[in-house]
């Protein structure tokens, strides 16, 4: 069983958000830092940041020129922070040796730092208007329902990018836009718990065909409530909202459920290069410790 492009683009045309990074005049530095804060955060979240970042780093010479701690403090509680450090690097990279541009092809686009193969080919999409399989998760639950009829993924693999290029239209615009519908398709109608088949436009899906059999992949329900990632968000927050570098003991009240998880949390963040200390001891936000 194949996609029926016309009918997702159909409703894509007719439903999709108006989400300001898909508007006419978005540059591809400016969709390439969307895709980088939607990986792993919703969209209500990362649009208020995005709009702060457009306006100050419009291009990338922009970020280069900030320091460490200043995209990070600018990330805000979006998580997953190294997302930030990485951009930031990706955005000298882009200054220095692109002319201030990002790049159309998957294959240059792979070689900058922070850009894996989902991000590389969602920028050559949306950006460039390429025929390109985009894949994330939504997509490959999307192609595992219609098309396999089975309820889950499981394990992303190789093969997804080729599954997903073969479902592509062969007008090269017309692809881009099925890439979008997709993902937009898994992002609402089509989602992980509660599908909402009532309302997909798609006319065949293998999955209710089949009579929508049981997911056969057992699902780790993921919490937050005392992680390490809650530790080192907490421990982030000081740091961000000390204008000079902290004491020890500043660190230690923001964590103080657990000393060995915020020890942890602590030298996490300094071997992932988030956090420095200064000679005397103290810390402060990468960049920030004026060593
Ligand atoms: S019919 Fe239901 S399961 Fe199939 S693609 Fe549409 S939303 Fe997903």
């Amino acid at each position: 069983m194949s996609i029926d492009s016309d009918a997702l683009i159909d409703w894509y045309t007719e439903t999709a958000r108006d989400l300001p990074w898909r508007r006419p005049g978005v540059t591809a530095w400016q969709i390439l830092m969307s895709e980088i804060m939607l990986q792993q955060t919703p969209v209500v979240r990362v649009e208020p940041i995005w709009r702060e970042w457009v306006a100050r780093w419009p291009v990338p010479s922009a970020m280069a020129a900030a320091s460490q701690g200043e995209v990070l403090r600018a990330w805000g509680k979006l998580g997953y922070p190294r997302r930030a450090l990485r951009l930031h690097e990706c955005a000298q990279v882009l200054a220095a040796e692109h002319g201030d541009e990002v790049p159309a092809d998957v294959e240059v686009l792979l070689g900058l730092p922070g850009i894996g193969a989902y991000t590389a080919r969602a920028v050559a999409c949306f950006a460039y208007g390429q025929r390109v399989p985009v894949v994330d998760t939504n997509v490959r639950r999307v192609v595992a329902r219609a098309v396999h009829g089975r309820a889950e993924a499981g394990n992303p693999a190789a093969r997804d990018l080729l599954e997903t290029e073969a479902l592509l239209p062969h007008d090269i615009p017309r692809a881009a836009k099925f890439s979008a519908a997709l993902m937009e398709l898994g992002a609402l109608i089509c989602t992980a718990r509660t599908p909402t088949c009532a309302n997909c436009p798609l006319p065949h899906c293998a999955w209710v065909t089949a009579g929508r059999p049981a997911s056969t992949v057992t699902r780790r329900v993921q919490k937050y409530d005392g992680t390490d990632r809650q530790a080192r968000g907490r421990l982030l927050d000081v740091l961000r909202a000390a204008p000079d570098p902290v004491e020890r003991p500043a660190l230690d009240l923001a964590w103080t459920r657990d000393p060995g998880q915020r020890d942890r949390a602590l030298d996490s963040l300094l071997t992932d290069g988030l956090i420095e200390q200064t000679p005397d001891g103290l810390f402060a936000l990468a960049g920030e410790a004026g060593n």
